[in-house]
């Protein structure tokens, strides 16, 4: 599936750019993670540490799959400061990009509509102890606050990410996972189209997984399958099947 490809090379050529400036951190994924709590955990005003996207700093979060081999490690990667460097209100964007076997290759739909509903299943549901994730479906922002004593026992973007990357990994179709933070207001403000973006073909893909007819002439899809890059095929492609 390539129908992401078009914003992965957006957001790693906006990256790139600040590459070239600063750097960026880079965490091979080696097994061990911060601390799951399992479940959502509320964290109060007074035990806070450190807000993250919060305080009228933008945030985003997008979630974007490929099978074209873009990401070939599992690997974390922070572009601005780290969480033990953060002083005050800050930006905040989380990016995940999967590289997954191919969806389409999947004879029986049901499997790739459930892989795709896997997916979005964990976007939201992984949780750091001590990190409070609060986010806005509609708005595609991620807020979080960590807490105190996950401040003091040493919580990273390194360990967190690689919590993302085990439980993505459990999900059968995922090869490889990329988690991408981003602490810098100019590019969270830079990439925070994307998150629209993504969101349209993933609403459009899941309608076409859903069983929607394939009359192009009277489809609302119709705008983002001129734009995107195999959308189309994939739908009159699967009909055909
Ligand atoms: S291929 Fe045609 S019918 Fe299918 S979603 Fe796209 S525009 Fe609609």
């Amino acid at each position: 599936m390539k129908l992401y490809d078009g914003i992965i090379s957006d957001t790693m050529e906006v990256l790139e750019s600040y590459r070239d400036l600063d750097g960026v951190k880079k965490y091979p994924y080696a097994g061990s993670s911060w601390k799951d709590n399992e479940s959502s955990e509320f964290i109060m005003q007074r035990d806070v540490a450190l807000e993250l996207g919060a305080g009228g700093e933008p945030s985003v979060n997008y979630t974007l799959v490929s099978t074209s081999g873009i990401v070939t490690e599992d690997e974390v990667l922070v572009y601005g400061p780290d969480i033990n460097e953060i002083k005050g209100n800050t930006a905040f964007a989380r990016i995940v990009i999967l590289d997954t076997k191919d969806l389409k290759e999947d004879q029986d739909t049901e499997i790739a509509f459930a892989a795709i509903r896997n997916l979005e299943f964990v976007r939201y549901h992984v949780f750091p102890k001590g990190y409070m994730v609060r986010v806005s479906a509609r708005s595609n922002q991620e807020q979080i606050r960590i807490s105190q004593g996950a401040f003091s026992n040493g919580i990273n973007f390194a360990k967190v990410g690689a919590l993302y990357i085990k439980k993505y990994k459990e999900v059968p179709e995922v090869k490889k996972v990329r988690v991408i933070f981003i602490t810098e207001k100019e590019l969270v403000e830079k990439l925070m189209p994307n998150a629209d973006k993504a969101d349209t073909i993933t609403k459009t893909l899941t309608h076409i997984l859903d069983g929607m007819p394939t009359d192009c002439g009277h489809c609302s899809m119709k705008p983002v399958c001129d734009e995107v890059e195999g959308m189309k095929e994939l739908h009159l492609g699967k009909k055909k099947q």
